[in-house]
């Protein structure tokens, strides 16, 4: 099978029925073999049925229901443990994303032999004060955390070669990272094409303010994780033992200065409470970088690693 067009969606019935034939238009002007997999993320109206009748029609769509309304990154990880095409394609249900760019993006990756291709909304139709500008900060934020040069990382429209989604996970609010988390898994040719983009037909918006709030504690996760999981100690370890250092240090002078040359009591001089702090915190810090330690020495992933290919085995 040629392409697995993958959908999460949550409230969008209105939008499915157009969707899958423009999709079902594209396939079929390419001779592309594929499957549609829909995944309902709990919705509240008729998404369901409309996915169920479609299904009918046409056997090549697919469909997941979630008992009730997870978030996107959980639908899309699950669409990609069912996944059976060589390339993957994700595409929001809301109209937004292009099926147009289906072949070009199948291409790049097939042909060019990129690992993942992230869509770029280069011209964007959303609204400017509460989408675009936010997302030109997030997306720089990301660009300097992660030394991954895209425009656009929380792109609904994304294609990747197959095992990089059989080899990454993806929970939480973590689609926003989904390229990081590729380029961290070790897939490193990741590329970019500007896509057409339109106006959300029908429907409303699923993410309101709070996505910034959570996008940002989502990159310090994802950055702690794959940076630090499996050596906790060689963060904290190495925090709090240079807090514990400066807090010695000024205690040391003081104690010294007490005795030779000061009339001041240690405790009048203010600096005194910060080197307290100062032990107090990296005595916290390196005890937390143990229990850490200690906690994924006993975990039972703590010896799974990607691994790319084997020979003879
Ligand atoms: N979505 C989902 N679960 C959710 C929220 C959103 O499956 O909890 C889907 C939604 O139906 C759409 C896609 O994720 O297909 C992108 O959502 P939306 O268009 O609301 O985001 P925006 O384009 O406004 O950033
Ligand atoms: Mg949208």
């Amino acid at each position: 099978m040629d392409i697995s067009v993958v959908i999460p969606l949550f409230n969008e019935e209105e939008s499915l029925p157009e969707l899958f034939a423009w999709i079902e238009k594209v396939m079929a002007e390419n001779n592309f073999s594929y499957e549609i997999i829909a995944i309902n993320d709990g919705s509240r109206d008729n998404s369901w049925e409309v996915i169920r009748k479609e299904a009918e029609r046409n056997p090549l769509i697919k469909g997941i229901s979630f008992q009730r309304n997870y978030g996107k990154s959980p639908a899309l990880n699950v669409a990609f443990e069912a996944a059976k095409g060589n390339v993957i394609i994700t595409m929001d249900a809301d109209l937004q994303d292009s099926p147009d760019e289906i072949p070009g993006l199948y291409k790049m990756i097939v042909e060019d032999g990129y690992d993942l291709v992230s869509g770029w909304k280069q011209k964007r139709y959303d609204p400017v004060f509460s989408k675009n500008i936010p997302s030109k900060f997030f997306n720089g934020v990301t660009r300097r955390v992660s030394g991954l040069q895209l425009n656009d990382f929380n792109c609904g429209l994304k294609a990747y070669k197959r095992k990089v989604v059989k080899s990454i996970e993806v929970y939480g609010e973590m689609h926003r990272y989904i390229p990081v988390i590729a380029k961290w898994a070790g897939f490193e040719k990741i590329g970019e094409k500007s896509v057409k983009h339109q106006e959300r037909k029908y429907g409303v918006t699923k993410f309101g303010w709070e996505r910034f709030v959570n996008g940002f504690l989502d990159l310090m996760s994802i950055v702690f994780i794959t940076k630090f999981a499996r050596r906790p100690m060689h963060l904290f370890g190495l925090l709090g033992s240079l807090s514990f250092f400066v807090g010695f240090i000024i205690l040391m002078w003081l104690s010294i200065s007490k005795l030779f040359f000061s009339t001041l009591g240690i405790a009048d001089r203010p600096i005194f409470y910060f080197g307290i702090l100062a032990i107090i915190i990296g005595a916290q810090m390196f005890l937390t970088g143990f229990l850490g330690e200690l906690i994924s020495r006993s975990a039972p992933e703590r010896n799974d690693y990607k691994i790319g290919e084997k020979i003879g085995l």
